[in-house]
């Protein structure tokens, strides 16, 4: 019999089942956190692409028309590659680094499979003392050793050892598909407000948008990660206003120049 607080330690060892048993126990509440973490963890990455779609498409709009004499064709030239750049550049950074990661993650099961095949015993020991040391008594360490072990020891080695979840992997294609998405999505807000027909007061058309769209991204991102809002707001902003006045700057020093 488990008491109440080696329940919850226990809770945290297991993986979330897809219907809490106990509802309205503490333990349930950890579980159902943990389902919702990894599905934030999506929301978050959507929002920071976005968010990178925004600023670094608004900062290249804004030099770009900052430059004098400039048609409103180069300006829908310019933001469409941009777009379309950086949306394929953050796929390609994403499909990249998932892979590589998921190469890595396979590597190890594998030397973990040989092992467990090698020296059972050995791995048995191993997996209750990484129990252990998350503070669990030796005695019951050891009977979760035997108990996941029996039901799927290459996962429970997986898990305590690697840090890897077996059963959910990211794959790299559809992670890529979403930061080309996201990115996408964010830049066409800075390209749709410098296209419309408001021609005179593009520049403010743009800003004013962006601004909007960051306080939205920066509020949601903090929300999402449990932090100050405020402060997640503020940050966005300065960086991205840092980024239009730099490129604005400079955008307008270099069309002056070469013209
Ligand atoms: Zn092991």
């Amino acid at each position: 019999m488990l008491a109440h607080n080696d329940f919850i330690v226990f809770s945290k060892l297991m993986t979330i089942p897809k219907h809490p048993v106990t509802r309205g126990t503490k333990a349930s509440l950890e579980f159902t956190r943990s389902a919702m973490a990894s599905k934030l963890n999506w929301l978050r990455a959507g929002v920071l692409g976005a968010n990178d779609g925004i600023m670094s498409t608004s900062g290249l709009i804004l030099g770009v028309a900052a430059s004098p004499g400039v048609t409103s064709a180069t300006i829908v030239v310019a933001g469409v590659a941009a777009v379309v750049a950086g949306s394929i550049s953050m796929a390609g950074g994403e499909y990249t680094s998932v892979s590589a990661q998921r190469d890595s993650e396979k590597a190890a099961l594998q030397v973990e499979k040989q092992e467990l095949f090698d020296n059972p015993e050995a791995e048995l020991r191993e997996l209750a003392w990484f129990y252990e040391q998350k503070g669990i008594s030796p005695k019951l360490a050891i009977k979760v050793a035997e108990e996941l072990t029996n039901k799927d020891a290459l996962k429970a080695h997986a898990e305590a050892e690697l840090g890897i979840d077996s059963e959910h992997h990211v794959s790299p294609i559809q992670a890529a598909l979403s930061s080309f998405i996201a990115f996408a999505l964010g830049g066409a807000l800075p390209l749709l407000a410098v296209i419309g027909p408001w021609v005179e007061y593009r520049i403010h058309a743009t800003v004013t948008s962006v601004v909007f769209a960051l306080i939205l991204t920066g509020y949601v991102g903090a929300k999402i990660g449990g932090a100050k809002t405020g402060k997640g707001i503020l940050r966005n902003l300065v960086i991205s206003l840092a980024t239009m006045g730099v490129t604005y700057v400079i955008g307008h020093l270099v069309g002056t120049s070469v013209a």
